[in-house]
């Protein structure tokens, strides 16, 4: 007969939220588990945020490199050396392992390493990673256990044996021609980088645009410096069919309004949406109710319909980054102490770490229009903004979009050099309820970004008529 151990708190998978919360409570005296299947800390160290941007940061060196010449610096013999940049990226995240082993041990979480299933409400068994089983219980449980890359039912393509963005972060040669199924961030961003080590690459996707969610001036910025990159890029385009293994040699039927395109290539990465990781975990016996999606369906303080349990992260439906699962675990921090923090109205940021990034806060005139909310725009080159000149990387816009009956900032986006720090300056300024003179006629450090700010803003009227000085 197995013994059932019983915790204060209960922590299913190390996601962002999940951590913070299993050390936290810990710290305020709760005895408190976390179980963990495989990546100690989740995946933004281990697999996703982290060790992209750092395979990103290599793909601009040898960016760089290639171009060093428009920079008066001589590269005469470049080459890309794979396992020297995987090297780097594994030096990164084994530290970072590190770093979230020290916080466990000091936060006095007990870390059980395994894969955990409900089998009754607030109780798992635990097939442990080193073999066994443990059974434990929880008064209070919180489920951080996120999402995993969605492999579309497309003909051939699970058999295939696709990349998703675990194998492509983890690659020790240059693919002959890649492949990127999905034109979301998470495929832009790889098959930017995969260019610039010096692969072939095709982009394909379903839709109109690359970046669905952003403004159609914006998708075709991002488009046109892919062409500049000599990225293929297929739009309207629909994956009939695939033959052949990743990694030696594929052939996808695709389908766009042009005809019907035949693409050879040697290897495909699968950046097509995620799925949640509530499947096949009990959640039914525990009385967790998930959405059509497979989403566990929470409330504004993430408490799911099972008392005492409360779900954070991705797989709660939040919006899917690591800040934002930060925020959750702020939100049920707050709750458990009492307090009315909720994630309703949230102002949740976003970069795409392409090069130049692409990052924005608030609506864009897309989500205005559809919402009926009235804006003025404005609107400049990044050209404008002397610090692209000191960097020759002039490429891209911003675009402010401000309360037509106020002077309150609605949204903000920018596709440019430095655009998520610029972001971040007027994220601040939306979060303190500023009007857009604050920052028109702030005064910046010259030459940054945040200066082109003031430019931006020079000559947009007040609501009530009246002008900049500029
Ligand atoms: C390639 C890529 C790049 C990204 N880049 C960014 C970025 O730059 N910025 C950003 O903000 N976001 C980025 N994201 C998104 C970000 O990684 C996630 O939104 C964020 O990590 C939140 O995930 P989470 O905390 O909900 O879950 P995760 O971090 O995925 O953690 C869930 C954990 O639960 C474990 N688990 C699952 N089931 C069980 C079980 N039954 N028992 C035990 N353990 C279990 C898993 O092993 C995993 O460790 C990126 C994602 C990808 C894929």
């Amino acid at each position: 007969m197995t013994t059932t151990e019983h915790y204060d708190v209960l922590v299913i998978g190390s996601g962002e939220a999940g951590k913070y919360l299993a050390w936290t409570l810990s710290k305020d005296g709760h005895r408190t588990a976390l179980v963990e299947r495989r990546m100690v800390g989740g995946s933004c160290p281990n697999v996703a945020c982290l060790p992209s941007k750092n395979i990103i940061h290599s793909a601009k060196v040898a960016s760089f490199a290639a171009r060093a010449a428009a920079f008066g610096i001589r590269a005469d013999t470049v080459g890309v050396e794979m396992p020297s940049v995987q090297q780097r990226k594994r030096a990164m995240v084994e530290d970072l392992v590190r770093v979230h082993l020290a916080r466990y041990q000091a936060s006095g979480v007990h870390l059980i390493m395994g894969a955990a299933r409900f089998v009754a409400p607030r109780t798992v068994t635990i097939a442990l990673r080193d073999g066994g089983t443990r059974t434990v219980a929880g008064e209070r449980v919180i489920l951080s256990v996120g999402t995993r890359a969605a492999i579309p039912g497309v003909p051939g393509l699970r058999e295939a044996r696709p990349m998703t963005h675990v194998e492509a972060l983890d690659l020790e040669r240059v693919p002959d021609h890649l492949v990127v199924v999905g034109g979301g961030y998470v495929g832009l961003e790889l098959a930017q980088a995969a260019r610039r080590f010096g692969s072939q690459v095709t982009v394909i996707e379903r839709g109109e645009q690359l970046a669905r969610r952003e403004d159609p001036d914006v998708a075709a910025a991002l488009l046109e410096l892919f062409r500049h990159e000599n990225i293929d890029v297929l739009l309207n385009a629909v994956v009939r069919d695939v033959e052949g293994h990743s990694g030696e040699h594929v052939r996808l039927r695709v389908e766009t309004p042009n005809g019907l395109h035949v693409i050879e290539a040697t290897d495909v990465l699968v950046a097509a949406g995620r799925t949640p990781n509530t499947n096949d975990i009990g959640l039914e016996l525990a009385g967790i109710e998930l959405d059509a999606r497979g989403y566990i369906v929470v409330n504004d303080r993430l408490e799911t319909t099972a008392h005492g349990v409360w779900a954070v992260g991705d797989c709660a439906g939040s919006p899917q980054f690591t800040h934002a699962a930060f925020d959750d675990f702020r939100v049920v921090h707050d709750t458990l102490k009492g307090g009315s923090r909720t994630t309703r109205d949230r102002l949740v940021p976003f970069c795409m770490f392409t090069d130049p990034e692409l990052a924005r806060v608030g609506v864009n005139e897309s989500e205005a229009r559809a919402r009926g909310i009235d804006y003025r725009l404005a609107t400049m080159p990044m050209s404008a903004v002397l610090r692209t000149r000191t960097l020759s990387e002039p490429r891209g816009f911003m675009k402010m979009l401000i309360d037509t009956g106020s002077d309150r900032i609605l949204g903000f986006t920018v596709f440019g050099a430095e655009a998520s720090e610029l972001m971040a300056t007027v994220q601040t300024a939306m979060l303190g309820q500023l009007p857009f003179t604050v920052l028109r006629d702030a005064l910046f450090t010259h030459p940054t970004a945040a200066e082109g700010l003031t430019v931006l803003l020079a000559n947009v009227a007040t609501a009530t008529g009246s002008a900049g000085q500029a």
